[in-house]
């Protein structure tokens, strides 16, 4: 099996050496660009598995890499981790937004930098591979097809758009959704206005789970995560 392949745009170049040497010491094979639209050439060139994305680059900046990557099939699903400074979350919520899959905030230890990269790609994409596919996220256990939710072998009560924004939660554990994504995904354009604030149903969906209401995870200033034990 070939090595993994990991694109870092970064024009810092003390953090683009850091990262560059913490991936290859794990085994990663690295491609750099210190721009945006040199990143682009870079990852059209070497196919990369994963990219790790600097947001603030001088001309294209990362929300501009991001929206390019998504735009074209040949990069639609490329695993894409922005890298940010705390205090970028509204830049954050636009490229979770735009299809980036994560985010780690500036300073990450090596430790934590390469465990996202794994997660990420052990994660694969937000498509759904089989959607009638049962799921079972320790005391929590979905039948699609039957429409139920168990947790801890009692049945709960939920809503139609409760369901569907626990069960697309649990699809992804790990993975952070804004509001708005999670709005598109289990709210969609069927509920009147009232019902579209996604805090209003999180809350209900964790009173609901009762003991368990941690397994959802608010991610300050961006939006909620299913709680992912492997990460
Ligand atoms: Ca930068």
């Amino acid at each position: 099996m070939s090595a993994t392949k990991v694109v870092v745009i970064e024009d810092e170049p003390d953090i683009l050496e850091l990262i560059e040497y913490n991936l290859r010491r794990e085994g990663f094979e690295v491609a750099t660009a210190t721009s945006g639209r040199s990143g682009l050439s870079v990852i059209g060139r070497e196919k990369p598995d994963i990219v790790l994305l600097d947001l603030l680059l001088p001309g294209l900046d990362g929300l501009d890499v991001c929206r390019r990557l998504r735009a074209v099939d040949a990069t639609r699903h490329l695993p894409i981790i922005m890298v940010t400074a705390r205090g970028e979350e509204s830049d954050v919520v636009l490229g979770l937004g735009l299809g980036a899959d994560d985010y780690i905030h500036k300073p990450f230890s090596p430790r934590e930098l390469v465990a996202r990269v794994r997660a990420v790609l052990r994660r694969g994409g937000v498509r759904e591979r089989d959607p009638e596919r049962r799921i079972v996220r320790g005391p929590l256990a979905i039948n699609p097809v039957k429409h139920r939710i168990k947790v801890d072998g009692r049945r709960l009560e939920l809503t139609p758009t409760e369901f569907r924004l626990l069960h697309f939660l649990a699809s992804h554990p790990g993975r952070v959704f804004t509001r708005g994504q999670l709005l598109d995904r289990a709210v969609g354009d069927r509920a009147v206005v009232i019902d579209r604030n996604i805090d209003v149903h999180v809350r209900a969906v964790r009173k609901k789970l009762g003991p368990h209401r941690g397994l959802i995870q608010t991610v300050r200033g961006i939006g909620y995560s299913f709680r992912d034990e492997e990460g």
